[in-house]
């Protein structure tokens, strides 16, 4: 190298808030008992995975995929009842319409909020597309803190608004006539996230027409479908035309979109076994309750949020017998000690809980 010109580093050339940044952390789970990820534990009938092997034989993966994905379109708009007039935008995971939503919307200045503690890649994507992020505290019970959510709308005037609904690491859903509150009185979009949505009971799909400010965002991650990477955003024509401009044009692949199809036409078989996980997480809450020392919160999605005495020294406990769960303490003061377990199948769970007391008895 003969060039005199200083070394090309990182530190030069990056912006600061990315240098500052901490990569999204995925450990390592090779041989363990995975309760971290809110995965679907259970695999597909053989029958189901027959189809799929067929329809990926024939795949023409030498093509860039159908731009449109009409018939995956077409299939998600069956299984999620759409309205009539709504339309879907897909996403390589939400997490990509996130981050669609954010470059959509980031003028100098412009504002995402968020609640906290809920999902950390709104404050994430937030900070990496440029956008100041406010994060309003949930009260101490994880409820919506209303009034201080509308106050800090009123005074930030966020251009973009994220509700997970039922909310992540917490687990419950916030009082739906409070997010509407929030949709009226937000001077921009609010976008409810919907990744639990077949472990809850309540859906803001229905409510779409009536806002002209309202985005129903869901994946089919945790459904069963983690692999394959999507997400999709529903609301109106006005505000989706737009995005679209933003969405790479072959975000979704080939085998993406033909697996999703298949799926998504046996639907049922995948509602099935978010029912066997909402039984499951019944049983799993009920034993947790009757661990003492243990404060497990109520859930209405596929994970358990629970608070001990010694977070970190658990999690390690649990590593060592073979389980691994998720770690929040440390992430925010709302979360310390606690830690955040995915319902699994029955086998599983009954691991876990093994695991647990062994650790805690210890
Ligand atoms: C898991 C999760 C997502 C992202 O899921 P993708 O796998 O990127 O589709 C989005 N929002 C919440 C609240 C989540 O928990």
């Amino acid at each position: 190298m003969s060039s005199a010109r200083p070394a090309v580093v990182p530190e030069n050339l990056l912006r600061p808030e990315v240098l500052g940044l901490h990569a999204y952390h995925v450990p390592p789970a090779g041989g363990m008992v995975k309760l971290d990820a809110m995965e679907n534990p259970y695999p597909l009938p053989q029958v189901l995975r027959e189809e799929i092997a067929r329809v990926v034989a024939d795949a023409e993966i030498n093509r860039y995929p159908d731009a449109a994905a009409s018939q995956l379109k077409a299939d998600i708009r069956k299984v999620s009842g759409l309205p009539a007039g709504m339309e879907v935008l897909l996403g390589n995971g939400s997490d990509e319409i996130i981050q669609l939503l954010a470059l959509a919307v980031a003028k100098p200045g412009a504002v995402l909020l968020s609640v906290e503690p809920s999902f950390v890649m709104y404050r994430m994507i937030a900070t990496f597309a440029g956008m100041k992020y406010v994060g309003v505290p949930l009260a101490a019970d994880f409820s919506l803190d209303l009034p201080a959510t509308l106050e800090a709308i009123r005074r930030e005037r966020p251009a973009l608004v994220f509700l997970a609904y039922p909310n992540n690491p917490t687990g419950n859903l916030f009082d739906a006539a409070a997010i509407r509150q929030v949709v009226e009185a937000a001077p921009g979009l609010v976008v409810v996230d919907e990744a639990y949505y077949a472990f809850a009971r309540d859906s803001f799909i229905p409510h779409l027409a009536r806002y002209d400010n309202l985005l129903v965002m869901r994946t089919f991650s945790k459904l069963g479908m983690a692999g394959l990477r999507l997400g999709f955003l529903a609301g109106s024509p006005a505000w989706l035309e737009q995005l679209e401009k933003l969405r790479l044009p072959y975000n979704v692949g080939v085998l993406p979109q033909l697996v999703a199809a298949k799926l998504l036409q046996h639907h049922d078989v995948l509602l099935a076994q978010a029912e066997s996980i909402k039984q499951e997480r019944t049983g799993l809450l009920r034993a947790l309750t009757r661990i003492e020392g243990v404060h497990a919160y109520p859930s209405e999605a596929n994970f358990i949020l629970f608070r001990v005495a010694k977070a970190t020294q658990v999690f390690e406990g649990l590593k060592r017998r073979g389980v691994l769960i998720k770690n929040l303490n440390g992430g925010h003061p709302a979360l310390t000690d606690c830690l955040r377990v995915t319902v699994g199948t029955q086998q599983e769970n009954e691991r876990f809980m093994a695991a647990l007391q062994d650790t805690i008895n210890q």
